[in-house]
């Protein structure tokens, strides 16, 4: 036979119980006993799906109240000393509300303090609690969840695989505290805590243990490759076994090395890296089990079952029952259950695999490999490979017109007319802007009567013309606002929009959304990414009205607001048919055209927000290069089309510019508006070492906290901008986009902003 797992499943729910629960929890309204319940039940019925889709082991620790990488700082007694535990973490107990506290700062019990940071999971957007480290620190096994899940699960008689996060990537997860030293001292005694764990493991009768070390797909230093040596030394000699898993990418420079640390079972991603496999193959070692990650863990797309069957013939042949089978990671990053989406056409659904599909399909192609194939599992072969083929000729997908505007694109249209200081020299006389001119980032606050009436024309209950009536209104009394505070670029504060992709998304041909799509973010946030599954189009300007009618009631110029291609591709799941970048330039077209439109409809500044231009930089160093050239240049297609006098903003909420600093100039954004309140304007630094030759607006505030910003704190800041970029281009501005706050904090905040500038302006 062939052994089929998983990795890893997701832990929300269906109906996303856990967010449910574990909110209903925080606020007070569901006591303890209650939440953990949710969990068991939610445990329960996921190995359960396992077992039933015919899964040969199920796999405990993958759930997790908020994180699974929180989960081993708990497990490892890491938890930093201001949360006050260090008695939880003697007695080996570490609490719930404790666990909650690092994640949130509060809890329903317990004192208060600065949650743990928190930052996306490789190149996910899962978010994990960041472990913090410090020199000397001292581990100890302080947790008995995982035991206990071990016990529920075997109680259920389910035949038991452990994940958890490994040691060495939970270390290069961490971030020292302190005084700065190196990580990898901690790793001798953090390796003893695992095997401290390991051993309870075994003791319980777990045969195989998954230690998920995606860090091997990442660049590492000699160091840490020879701590992987060492670390696995220690812990891959007695029971139980272990499974090394790499996912999110190839091995590349650390295959040798990954084959032959002396574990019993190597897990590789084979969908991102299909060509890993032989070389993988050529290096295993006789004993070594090798489970091939063959189904996509990152996408929602179906398998091609046959082609997959026929890719791992050999490996089968050369490896016999030491092959194993399972997603290319944990299933954590795909949406539930597909059988949810009855609105979803027929015809798109039979594409699409989430992770309930994918358990069966990870196990019909164990079977097939393992000769024990089913009749069903034959069918469902042949009605994958139907989907697919009608997939790959669907007029829905492929737009002849779509694929030629593409082919004819030149450099010439990622070019603007003139250069920025031609630009700038008309932008400026027709804009007629003071010096350090004022704006925002784009939204003003979501208040609940705005997502009421979006609920209510979402439901039916309110038909369009009212429903944008509503949102007209919402925009007048936003314009009426601005002009009042005397901002000098007022935007017409997208109260049209739910989100910032999907707003776009929703308008533009070849996307599609799921009614019960979630995914975990972090903690208890989901997102439902909308599907790209066909060749993008613009079937009819987007925001143009919303801005012509926002530009009808003032005599400032109204800034346009579209969201980039990168960051609606980023946030999106992507068709796997084609190259990311072929999608993106196609999107980058789309929005083209709503430039030129607004551009024609008298919007003088148009931003094109990319915030997720830095989270689609690869994992790999070497690969940076090759992802920016098409990144900018999907960006520069978009903006190009702009004539000389129409102000380019863009804008990114994030604070780390210093290496890739090359490719945001390369933006020829006219304005660039960015994160740097918190880092006290040091982040300009690196606009400045670059010589960045266009206007910047270094937001002065952080929206994310609700504190009234003081006039003189901001006048300072921009002073310190002003020592590092000349006053001409500074623009003043927040840190990012106000939806999440309310016009209580946003009015008298705006207005110190306001102050500040005229104070300014009077000094420079
Ligand atoms: N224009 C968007 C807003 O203001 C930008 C959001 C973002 O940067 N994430 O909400
Ligand atoms: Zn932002």
């Amino acid at each position: 036979m062939t052994l089929a797992h998983t990795l890893g499943y997701p832990r929300i729910g269906a109906n996303r119980e856990l967010k449910k629960a574990t909110e209903a929890y925080w606020k007070g309204e569901l006591d303890r006993e209650g939440l953990e319940t949710v969990g068991r039940e939610l445990r329960a019925r996921h190995w359960q799906a396992q077992r039933d889709a015919g899964l040969d082991l199920v796999t405990v620790g993958d759930f997790a109240f908020y994180d699974q990488v929180l989960n081993v700082s708990a497990l490892l007694g890491a938890i930093p000393s201001r949360f006050g535990a260090d008695s939880e973490v003697a007695e080996g107990d570490v609490s719930l509300d404790t666990y909650f506290r690092l994640a949130r700062g509060r809890a329903p019990s317990g004192t208060p303090a600065a949650a743990c940071e928190m930052t996306k999971y490789f190149d996910t957007n899962y978010h994990y609690l960041v472990p913090e480290l410090h020199e000397g620190q001292r581990f100890r096994l302080a947790s008995q969840r995982l035991f206990d899940e071990v016990a529920e699960a075997q109680a259920a008689g389910h035949p038991v695989k452990v994940a958890l996060v490994g040691p060495l990537t939970w270390l290069w997860l961490g971030k020292t505290k302190g005084a700065d030293f190196d990580r990898l001292s901690l790793l001798d005694e953090v390796v003893t805590v695992y095997g401290q764990l390991l051993a309870c493991l075994a003791a319980q009768g777990v045969e195989w243990v998954q230690l998920d070390e995606p860090a091997l797909a990442q660049d590492l230093p000699q160091a840490w490759r020879q701590a992987y040596e060492a670390a696995y030394n220690r812990l891959g000699s007695v029971p139980p076994k272990l499974l090394v898993a790499s996912y999110f990418g190839a091995l590349g420079d650390n295959l040798q090395l990954a084959v032959s640390l002396p574990v019993d079972g190597l897990h590789i991603d084979a969908v991102r890296a299909p060509e890993q496999l032989t070389p993988v193959l050529d290096n295993l070692p006789a004993y070594k089990v090798l489970s091939v990650g063959a189904i996509d863990g990152r996408n929602i797309w179906r398998a091609d079952l046959a082609a997959r069957q026929e890719g791992l013939a050999d490996a089968r042949k050369r490896l016999g029952e030491r092959l194993w089978i399972a997603p290319s990671c944990s299933l954590l990053h795909v949406p539930v259950d597909l059988e949810a989406e009855t609105e979803l056409d027929g015809e798109l659904r039979g594409w699409l695999a989430f992770a309930r599909q994918k358990l069966d399909e990870t196990v019909t192609l164990a079977r097939l490999l393992g000769g024990r194939a089913t009749p069903d599992d034959r069918a469902r072969v042949e009605a994958a490979s139907a989907a697919l083929a009608s997939r790959a000729a669907s007029p829905r997908i492929h737009k002849p017109a779509v694929a030629q505007r593409l082919a004819a694109v030149t450099a010439a249209d990622t070019e603007r007319a003139s250069p920025y200081a031609r630009r700038a020299v008309e932008q400026h006389r027709r804009l007629g802007l003071p010096l350090l001119p004022t704006t925002t980032i784009g939204s003003f606050p979501q208040t609940a009567e705005i997502r009421a009436a979006r609920r209510a024309f979402k439901a039916g209950e309110l038909d369009r013309e009212t429903y944008e009536a509503r949102m007209r209104e919402e925009v007048a009394q936003a314009v009426a606002r601005q002009e009042a505070l005397g901002l000098d670029m007022p935007v017409h504060g997208e109260p049209e929009r739910n989100d910032m992709v999907e707003y776009f998304g929703e308008l533009l041909e070849g996307f599609a959304f799921t009614r019960h799509g979630w995914v975990q973010s972090y903690g208890s946030r989901c997102v439902k990414p909308p599907v790209i599954y066909g060749d993008i189009s613009r079937p009819a300007p987007m925001t143009v009205r919303w801005s012509e009618y926002a530009q009808s009631l003032t005599d400032k110029p109204m800034k346009g607001m579209l969201t980039g291609p990168v960051t609606i591709l980023q946030w999106s799941f992507v068709r796997d048919d084609q190259p990311r970048e072929t999608t993106c330039r196609q999107i980058a077209l789309a929005l083209r055209d709503e430039v030129a439109d607004l551009e024609r409809a008298g919007i003088a500044a148009i931003q094109i927000d990319e915030p997720a231009l830095r989270e689609g930089l690869p994992l790999r160093r070497g690969a940076w290069a090759g992802y920016l050239s098409w990144a900018v240049e999907c960006f520069r297609l978009s903006a190009a089309v702009a004539g000389d006098a129409t102000q380019i903003h863009t804008h990114m909420c994030y604070s780390e510019f210093n290496d890739i600093i090359d490719s945001i100039a390369a933006l020829d954004a006219d304005v660039i508006t960015i994160e740097t309140s918190r880092s006290d304007m040091q982040l300009l630094d690196a606009f400045q070492d670059f010589a960045y030759p266009n206007e910047i607006g270094p937001g002065v505030y952080d929206i994310h906290s609700p504190n009234l910003p003081e006039v003189a704190w901001m006048v300072q800041l921009m002073e310190k901008a002003a020592e590092r970029i000349p006053v001409e281009r500074l623009w003043i501005n927040p840190d990012c986009g106000l939806k999440t706050r309310t016009w209580a904090e946003v009015e008298p905040a705006l207005a110190n902003m306001v102050e500040a500038a005229q104070q300014l302006r009077r000094k420079y």
